[in-house]
């Protein structure tokens, strides 16, 4: 093994280039995995755009399909070869964040550098991969706290089937469990990105009966049927809050998913709500939120409101990674292109501009 990976790095605003870093060495508690298809995230073009800061010449990338290249001393239960996933959210699971039900906010491991009180709690820190440390879109990357992070991929599922499993599947459910969903419910699913056709995926699969898939783009429309939606709705062509409530008879949804993270499907999200009903956000909001006070009830409506960051570690990969085994849903179909790792930029470019129906791209070193 040369000790030299190429990696795609973030440098300023407006460019993600392509470099040659130093294949990290491995602590004790880190696994080195050998990247065999990773992916570029929404996420990632908002760092592209300078819209999230990062540091510059950190890797870029949270969505890691491997085989494990070398591992730490103190890393038990797993062999070197072995193909695994970890999750985009790697948190230390020893954490006070962890033990409260919320690993996804841990920034323990920030207390050591001074960006972190020593409660440990620090929202969406748990996300490290191409925030904090180093990411996937490179040859090799470095998953930290590995015996809690890292998950073999069962025999029989490609790489490309569980591509989807790190972050956008992880996030998708997260949205569908976070709606309090129960059997014969109606579900709104607000856009049919990745992350929303997931959600409504999740909403088939715990019970819903009327779902409800919105977006503007008749294509993702198609593809939100072949996830489970039952209806769907192009908001260019209706009114959606209209439509919704006509075809509740008036009762309003019991529950809706946001998967976008704007003000215009926020507030339609909680106008279709009905009384008593759940708000599950998952978009990431770059601005200010208003709560109208009519689909508020005044604030009160018994409604309930959640947000999520994605879930992380092996338990949560494993379940995902069973549903796909099982064939109760088969999420290939999300990856529309493929790329070498030396074409990302370009892999970037397709991808920031949404130009032929891309949903995710596979990136193979
Ligand atoms: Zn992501």
């Amino acid at each position: 093994m040369a000790n030299m990976m190429k990696a795609a790095v973030f440098v300023a605003p407006g460019r993600i280039e392509l470099a040659e870093k130093k294949i990290p060495d491995v602590g004790p508690n880190d696994a080195l995995v050998r990247i065999t298809t990773t992916t570029i995230c929404g996420t990632d073009v908002h760092i592209l755009k300078g819209e999230y800061p990062v540091a510059p010449g950190l890797t870029i990338g949270h969505e890691p399909v491997g085989v494990i290249e070398k591992l730490g001393s103190a890393v038990q239960g797993y062999r070197e070869g072995q193909r695994v996933i970890a999750g985009a959210i790697c948190p230390n699971f020893n954490s006070y964040a962890a033990q409260d039900g919320v690993a996804s906010q841990d920034g323990s491991y920030l207390t050591a550098s001074g960006k972190c009180g020593c409660h440990g709690y620090k929202a969406t820190a748990g996300w490290r991969f191409g925030n904090m440390i180093d990411g996937t879109q490179a040859e090799y990357v470095l998953v930290p706290d590995a015996q809690a992070n890292l998950a073999p991929i069962p025999d029989g599922l490609t790489d490309t089937q569980v591509l989807m499993c790190p972050d956008i599947m992880s996030t998708g459910f997260k949205g569908a469990e976070n709606a309090n969903i129960k059997l014969g419910d109606t579900v709104v699913v607000f856009a049919q990105g990745p992350i929303g056709l997931c959600a409504t995926a999740g909403a088939r699969l715990l019970g819903a009966t009327t779902i409800i898939a919105v977006d503007g783009n008749d294509h993702r429309l198609g593809i939100a049927k072949v996830m489970g939606a039952d209806v769907t709705l192009n908001f260019h062509h209706c009114d959606v809050v209209d439509e919704i409530m006509k075809l509740t008879g008036g009762r309003g949804a019991d529950s809706s998913i946001e998967a976008l993270g704007t003000q215009g499907t926020f507030e339609s999200a909680l106008r279709v709500l009905k009384p008593g009903g759940t708000l599950s956000s998952l978009g990431v909001y770059s601005s200010d939120l208003t709560i109208p006070m009519s689909a508020f009830a005044a604030g009160l409506g018994d409604h309930r409101i959640n947000t999520a960051l994605c879930p992380g570690g092996k338990e949560r990969m494993r379940r995902l990674m069973n549903v796909l085994a099982a064939e109760r849903l088969d999420l290939g179909v999300l990856v529309t292109h493929q790329y070498p790792l030396d074409d990302i930029v370009a892999a970037y470019d397709l991808f920031a501009n949404q130009r032929d129906g891309v949903l995710k791209i596979a990136i193979k070193p």
